[in-house]
């Protein structure tokens, strides 16, 4: 390989979203709000083999992190077999997943034995009651099953994240921080954002970065940024007990400038930006025998014209409504956060 694949504003490619289904077991209302969705044709998502391929190919021009997402990444059956595919690829040094945590007691230890480096658990609130009412099904005490299970299996490193709603669930930031501790499991603040899918959202219900650390502040005393030199969303905070967080602050402060992430959806579809409306087809020119060049070839020349900074032309709209409404979703459920792996 020689240097790195960099975009038109000097971004490297170097993280991929690897979403591997867009079905989930929750209904967030942030995220699938509605009674009946689309779904990706069955044919058309990639097996592990070619999803392997296509990672390989990305790691030649130098994807060295890749996240599995979804839709809720543990509905794919024997997902271990691809992590162990992956995980046997020398040249990813990140190798994560995020989920929802269901499913993950009874896999944490297959997938740490495959392969995986590191888990996140999406978690909004240790409420049973507000849990059923945010994601439509009664599995808190399933999630924190999964949970515990992580660090039972030898992971180090769990995370913990969660969207901050007004109203919702934003008056227990420091009981999560409290959970997180106990775990151990880091904590990580997202701002709610006007992506695909977020039907309902409003300017209203977003608690930004300043908000969530004065109301820490007023509970834990003085709140220390950490100075980091990485591309990763979240900044980092540490209270003074030394116990840190942080907080991923899409809405309110984004941070495209060092954003080197990509997502391919499960039916091969690369997506250059959060916010992207059209995404590359990946999937129609390796099914139809395209080789590791020619791949490379549409991969570098996508990721050469890429000028995307998502949240920052959103951030700069006067009047912000949801990015997509209900029909837009319907008519291309490639829109949806739930297909492109959030
Ligand atoms: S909005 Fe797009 S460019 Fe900005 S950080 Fe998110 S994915 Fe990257």
């Amino acid at each position: 390989m020689s240097g790195p694949t960099l975009d038109r504003l000097g971004r490297p490619l170097r993280n991929l979203r690897l979403s591997v289904t867009d079905r989930c077991n929750l209904r967030c209302s942030y995220c699938m709000p509605e009674e009946e969705y689309v779904w990706l044709p069955r044919g058309d998502i990639l097996t592990f083999e070619e999803a392997a391929y296509l990672v390989d190919v990305f790691a030649d021009l130098g994807v060295d992190k890749v996240r599995l997402t979804g839709g809720e990444p543990l509905l794919r059956q024997g997902l271990e077999r691809l992590v162990a595919q992956l995980g046997a690829n020398a040249r990813l040094r990140d190798l994560a997943i995020t989920t929802n945590g269901i499913l993950l007691a009874e896999r944490a230890a297959a997938l740490r034995t495959a392969g995986l480096h590191r888990v996140t658990v999406s978690l909004d609130t240790l409420r049973p009651d507000r849990f059923r009412t945010l994601t439509r099904r009664d599995a808190l005490a399933q999630v924190l099953e999964g949970i515990a299970a992580v660090p039972r299996a030898g992971f180090t490193g769990l995370k913990l994240d969660t969207v901050v709603i007004r109203g919702v669930n934003d008056d227990e930031l420091a009981s999560l921080i409290e959970f997180g501790r106990s775990v151990p499991a880091e904590v990580r603040f997202i701002e709610y954002m006007d992506v695909g899918g977020a039907t309902r959202w409003s300017m209203d219900q977003v608690v930004g970065r300043a908000e969530m650390l004065e109301r820490l502040e007023r509970r834990y005393g003085r709140i220390e940024p950490i100075v980091e030199t990485t591309t990763a969303p979240a900044d980092r905070f540490r209270l003074p007990d030394g116990t840190t967080f942080g907080i991923i602050s899409s809405t309110t402060a984004p941070f495209c400038a060092d954003c080197d992430r990509s997502r391919l959806t499960a039916d091969g579809l690369w997506y250059l930006c959060l916010y992207a409306t059209r995404g590359i087809d990946l999937r129609g020119p390796f099914r139809g025998g395209a080789g590791p060049e020619e791949l490379k070839a549409l991969i570098t020349g996508g990721w050469r014209a890429r000028t995307d900074r998502g949240a920052e032309d959103r951030l700069a709209l006067g009047n912000r409504q949801p990015l997509v409404q209900i029909g837009g979703l319907k008519r291309d459920p490639h829109l949806e956060m739930h297909t492109r792996g959030g």
